[in-house]
């Protein structure tokens, strides 16, 4: 069944018709095509979308990883509840709710340790294999990208565990960053790292990962947040976010100008480059008893060795942080609180809005140094 008006209808089988944007192969961009949204089951939830972030994860998929296809990207979702399944218990229809990209089952013993982010049965957040699939175009299954979540569409049906649910003066375009850029960054600071009040915080990256870094060592209150990249204009927005130095590594030496600011090196070091010249830089600058965090990932070859006497003599510490050891339920509300109140920059993420048919045009405009983020907000 086709519709020309743009709104959604139903199908004989009880499924909707609705609006999405479609990757159906490797390097074949996005097109705006009709398909089918199965009726939501168990507990799964059907949203109507109304802002979905562009994020550099989901064009890697449609260009270069091994993938599905044709798939449904965009993983950086917010919008309404329209429907629920029949065991949904957490949400209920006309919610504000913004999806995350950490599949949690809810159950495991990582989960029930508040662990989510490392849960051991993601799986159970998406349908098995042998049941029809959530989202299907001219007849064929359709792949869901990150997390299942399906959002570059007027419509996403999502497990409700992935849901938090948002206040309803929240904006839409900075809400979607919450559920992937801003968990991601913040929470390395906030929940990862655990920074201190006073304490020293260096940010490698002034990308949309790093700004939310320096907004979380902000509200962690830390005393020195120092960001640096090779990149002045992106360096120059660093300060709105609570940066209180920014250095450029291509014009010093980043480790002595650290250590002369800190007087004893980095107490926490955030690296979202992930390029080995500059994982390494991150350890060289680090205090006694600092920490390294891993976040970013630059290329293949991301990665440090590490010499054990120089870090077992000086009680320091390299950790991987995945999407910010975040617990979407508590800490999705959280930084929508904290925007609310004025304390969290989101505004100055969204560069650009666009609409659903925009995302190739947007994605091309994620190339230029000075766009943080592209947002979906239009989906007629
Ligand atoms: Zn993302
Ligand atoms: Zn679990």
């Amino acid at each position: 069944m086709r519709t020309r008006d743009g709104c959604s209808h139903t199908t004989r089988k009880g499924n909707k018709i609705v609006k999405a944007s479609v990757t159906k192969g490797l390097g074949q961009g996005f097109v705006v095509e009709e398909v089918e949204l199965a009726d939501p089951v168990g507990r799964e939830v059907r949203i109507e979308v109304r802002a979905a972030g562009l994020c550099h994860s989901d064009l890697t998929i449609a260009t270069v990883a091994g993938q599905d296809f044709p798939v449904v990207l965009g993983h950086e979702v917010a919008g309404v509840v329209t429907a629920v399944g029949p065991e949904a218990r957490q949400v209920k229809i006309g919610d504000h709710v913004v999806a995350g990209l950490i599949r949690a089952c809810g159950d495991c013993a990582n989960c029930l340790a508040a662990r989510s982010y490392i849960c051991l049965h993601p799986e159970r957040t998406q349908r098995a294999a042998d049941e029809p699939s959530r989202i299907t175009w001219q007849g064929r299954p359709v792949a869901l990208g990150l997390g299942g979540l399906a959002g570059f569409a007027q419509e996403a049906l999502i497990h409700e565990n992935q849901l938090a649910v948002i206040p309803e003066a929240m904006p839409w375009a900075p809400a979607a960053l919450l559920g992937c850029g801003v968990i991601t960054g913040a929470g390395a600071v906030l929940n990862s790292a655990d920074v201190q009040a006073g304490q020293s915080v260096v940010i490698m990256g002034a990308g949309g990962v790093g700004m939310n870094a320096v907004s979380g060592a902000r509200l962690a209150g830390a005393e020195s947040v120092i960001v640096i990249d090779v990149e002045d204009v992106k360096l120059e927005r660093a300060a709105d976010f609570g940066a209180t130095h920014v250095l450029n590594s291509r014009t010093t030496d980043p480790v002595a100008e650290v250590r002369k600011i800190t007087g004893h090196g980095a107490d926490h070091v955030f690296d979202c480059v992930g390029l080995r010249h500059v994982t390494r830089q991150g350890l060289e600058m680090l205090a006694k008893g600092g920490g390294l965090y891993l976040i970013g990932v630059g290329g293949l070859d991301a990665g440090i060795d590490v010499q054990t006497i120089a870090v077992l003599t000086r009680s320091q510490r390299v950790q991987g942080v995945d999407m910010g050891s975040s617990h979407l339920k508590r800490d999705i509300p959280m930084y929508a609180s904290l925007y609310l109140q004025g304390r969290m920059n989101l505004d100055d993420l969204v560069s650009q809005q666009i609409s659903l048919g925009e995302i190739n045009e947007g994605y091309e405009s994620l190339k230029d140094g000075n766009t943080l983020r592209v947002v979906v907000t239009d989906f007629s």
